[in-house]
């Protein structure tokens, strides 16, 4: 099947006398009447739930349903994109060991790395991706690297063929952040990667009304990161499962509309005043990794830094600002207060972020309407 279909009715199949849509099984815990058919659910060896904080038939759902679409074995629902990148480097790297990262990755996961994980043996090596003989260097007793798809903001694509071949050569495994791309645009695990996280914050919930992670990888992988959510206790509570499946199933149609509106307005806006650049995944490579597009992500420079930035705000009447991104509604961010608040003004500078860097990810709405809101807002 197609993954728009997938995206339909991967998780479920529904009998006669079933609701349409699933029901909320908000429970705690599962009762039994026989100590060996509970033994047998809790160590796995047969299929149930019994207690809420390994796992719940709502939350399996939304995870059978992620791990079709990204072509995986299972996945790990988590109550954070950051905790499902915690589990996913825990699953993937059980040992503390180096972990290479580029500088552009989401602040907070380098941030994690940097003053969480870091000072338990998972030492952040940050590693260029473009330069080859670094990273070979750099792979040596390395443990994982961890990568996105699309960059935030500038909306930069690594070659993840390149980085997994490099990776299995070298021992060490590949986690890809897909959250920007969705895998209605990218499989990462197709191309190599060992494991996948997302947001589901973003565009798999897409109307900005929870807060949730998935990983998805193999049997063994996911079974290492279910097992280390359960301890950690980052579990996703049924309620936000509910939505993100609700979200997940409208994300192929979302997608490729925030994906042409993106297009649309990366297109009209170099024309406007004081925009002196503007960012959006394009090349060969992205031909290659993302053919069908680099979803609803683009960034521009406004000359003046942040008070044009902040001028552009009073003066925007449909686009908001906001801390987050992937939902329905056209928003936009200051990537230094926001997702790049934790890098030091150096490296931010070394990236190419600035005080008048906006980063904006397109909504469903008309691209005319989204177009004629930058076009006012930017007139002199
Ligand atoms: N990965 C990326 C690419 C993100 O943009 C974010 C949040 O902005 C995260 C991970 C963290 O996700 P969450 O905020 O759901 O913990």
């Amino acid at each position: 099947m197609k993954p728009d279909t997938v995206a339909v009715h991967a998780g479920r199949s529904v009998r006669a006398r079933d609701p349409l849509s699933p029901p909320i099984v908000q429970a705690a815990v599962q009762v039994y009447e026989s100590l060996e058919d509970y033994d047998l659910v809790a160590a796995g060896e047969i299929p149930g739930h019994y207690y809420g904080r390994a796992s719940n038939e709502t939350t399996a759902l939304f995870e059978s349903a992620v791990a079709a679409l990204e072509g995986g074995a299972a996945g790990v629902a988590t109550s954070s994109g950051m905790a499902a990148i915690l589990v996913a480097i825990l699953g993937l790297c059980p040992e503390p060991a180096p972990v290479l990262i580029p500088l552009d990755v989401y602040g907070t996961t380098l941030g994690l790395l940097r003053q969480d994980l870091g000072p338990l043996g998972y030492t952040p090596r940050i590693v260029d991706l473009e330069d080859e003989g670094a990273l070979r260097a750099a792979l040596a007793g390395a443990g994982l690297l961890i990568c996105e798809t699309v960059t935030n903001p500038l909306c930069r694509v690594p070659d993840i063929d390149r980085l997994a071949a490099l990776t299995a050569e070298a021992g060490v495994a590949l986690l890809v952040d897909n959250t920007f791309a969705t895998p209605i645009l990218c499989r990462p695990l197709e191309h190599g990667a060992a494991a996948v996280v997302h947001s589901a914050t973003k565009y798999l919930g897409g109307h900005s009304d929870l807060v949730a992670g998935v990983v998805v990888a193999g049997e063994a992988t996911a079974a290492a990161a279910r097992a280390r959510s359960n301890r950690l206790g980052t579990t996703l509570g049924p309620f936000d499962a509910w939505l993100a499946l609700r979200g997940l199933r409208t994300l192929a149609l979302r997608i490729r509309r925030q994906n042409a509106n993106a297009d649309a307005l990366a297109a009209a806006l170099p024309g406007l005043p004081g925009v002196t650049a503007v960012y959006r995944a394009a090349g060969e490579r992205v031909q290659r990794l993302l053919p069908e597009g680099s979803g609803g992500m683009l960034a521009f420079e406004l000359d003046g830094g942040r008070q044009e930035v902040q001028r552009l705000l009073d003066r925007l009447r449909l686009v908001r600002f906001a801390a987050s991104l992937g939902g329905v509604e056209t928003t936009v961010s200051h990537p230094v207060l926001t997702s790049h608040r934790g890098l030091s003004e150096d490296e931010r500078r070394s990236l190419g972020i600035t005080e008048g860097t906006v980063r904006v990810s397109t909504g469903i709405e008309d691209p005319e309407d989204i177009a004629a809101d930058f076009a006012q807002a930017l007139a002199g």
